[in-house]
């Protein structure tokens, strides 16, 4: 199976095939769950003593498994946060998962770390950090808000050796994605909750008021920019400067909207956003890059290097020469060079086509945003910071809103499923396709008169 055989170049050319012709489709059908059930009836065991061969596995991933993955990448998926890679990032990843290329080590992959920093460097200049920032691209937001925090904890504990508090604290508000909780569970520390706005928005004052109740042992303060649900900005310039002042770390989770820092029309709402210690964005949600790829940046990354760098005989040879070894900056090592098919579509396309996709979706969301308010029937919760658009169908139960959302699917025309808000079951519109338009989202709204 390691030779390169007549039936090999068959099976790749079927996989080219199968690839370009996913590509092609436009739009790609939307698919949708079976139970394992119907998989099993339909796949079978699918793992044998003697194998299936290439092409019929092949086919049988093209035939029964593919279909029953929706494609994130539709244009009326708009759930949760979609994703829509370009066709140049979706080719380079083929590149990368053929080269067999370690990503963790400067040694082993000089070449595509400073590749991937590149396009750190890039999203660093957006945040506006200085020339001393970096990081490493690691599977999720997730990974990246836990490395980030375990970061911060290891610098506060470098400072406090002789007065250690009870419990390490972070701060974050019931907006702040589940991940920052899950989190605090792992590194066994306690998440402190603080009161938001009206809006959802974490403000200066509530800030400092939360962190001098929490009493000893706050070390983090995490501020949403975009939050998942609605799309909302934090208030970073009040927020910075509480944490300036109270000497906490500043981590600012962008995974979903810090792509719109690119974005002249919104770019006012991140402001203070260049003070944090560090930041996370998902090019693999609003920056057009495939699964898995979340930015991590740090502000002093040899703070991160203190807390990740794993030390053992076999690894003393990469820490010799200072090069970058991108798995000492987060909970990783072996890793791939996951931010490569970002990068190729940033070096394809160039970063201006990027801010004029971007534009296109916070445009189709304020244009959803008014073809909401013009209907009786539907009422928006809130105005837009980003591209999430949240609205309730007047007088539907939580049933309502489920039979509604299972019925789109079924007949392969949209994925939106509904959320809960302040104990009220509602439902949203997350743009990020430049694919998704004005009439996509009409025709979804005309289903629920
Ligand atoms: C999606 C999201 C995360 C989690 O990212 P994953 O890549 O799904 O792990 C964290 N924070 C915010 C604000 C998100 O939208």
């Amino acid at each position: 199976m390691h030779r390169y055989t007549d039936e090999t170049e068959r099976l790749a050319e079927a996989i080219m095939a199968y690839t370009t012709h996913r590509l092609r489709m436009d739009p790609v059908p939307l698919d949708g769950p079976k139970s394992p059930a119907e998989l099993t009836a339909l796949a079978g065991q699918t793992i044998t003593a003697d194998g299936l061969g290439g092409e019929a596995a092949l086919k049988l991933f093209a035939d029964v498994l593919a279909p029953a993955c929706i494609s994130v990448d539709h244009p009326r998926y708009l759930s949760f946060i979609p994703a829509a890679p370009t066709e140049a990032a979706f080719l380079f990843d083929l590149v990368c998962g053929a080269s067999s290329i370690y990503g963790g080590s400067w040694l082993e992959g000089a070449g595509a770390v400073f590749a991937e920093n590149q396009a750190l460097r890039f999203v660093a200049d957006l945040v506006g950090l200085p020339a001393g920032a970096g990081g490493v691209f690691v599977p999720g937001g997730t990974h990246g808000n836990l490395s980030a925090l375990v970061t911060a904890r290891h610098n506060a504990r470098g400072r406090r050796i002789v007065d250690r508090p009870a419990r390490w604290k972070v701060v974050a508000t019931a907006e702040t994605h589940s991940s920052v909780r899950h989190a605090a569970e792992v590194m066994d520390i306690d998440f402190v909750g603080v009161e938001t706005d009206a809006e959802g928005r974490l403000r200066g004052a509530a800030l400092r008021a939360a962190i001098d109740a929490a009493g000893d042992g706050v070390f983090a303060v995490v501020a949403t920019a975009g939050t998942t649900n609605f799309g909302t900005v934090d208030r970073l310039d009040e927020i910075a400067d509480v944490c300036a002042e109270l000497g906490v770390w500043l981590h600012v989770d962008g995974a979903y909207g810090g792509a719109a820092l690119c974005a002249p029309t919104v770019r006012h709402r991140f402001a203070g956003i260049d003070r944090c210690d560090s930041f996370i964005v998902d090019p693999h949600k609003w920056f057009y890059a495939p699964f898995d790829c979340c930015a991590l940046l740090y502000r002093e990354p040899h703070l991160a290097r203190a807390a990740h760098t794993q030390k053992a005989g076999y690894l003393e040879v990469l820490e010799t020469n200072g090069e970058w070894n991108p798995s000492d900056y987060a909970v990783n090592l072996s890793r791939r060079a996951r931010g490569l098919p970002f990068w190729f579509s940033l070096a394809t396309h160039g970063t201006r086509a990027y801010t004029t996709a971007i534009e296109r979706t916070l445009e189709v969301a304020r244009a959803a945003a008014a073809d909401i308010r013009g209907r009786d029937y539907v009422e928006l919760l809130q105005e837009p910071d980003l591209s999430v658009v949240v609205f309730r169908r007047l007088g539907w139960t939580p049933d309502d809103y489920a039979r509604w959302a299972q019925s789109l699917m079924q007949a392969n025309f949209a994925f939106v499923m509904p959320t809960v808000h302040d104990g009220e079951t509602v439902t949203r519109f997350a743009i990020i396709n430049p694919r998704t338009t004005e009439a996509d989202l009409a025709a979804i709204l005309d289903t629920m008169a």
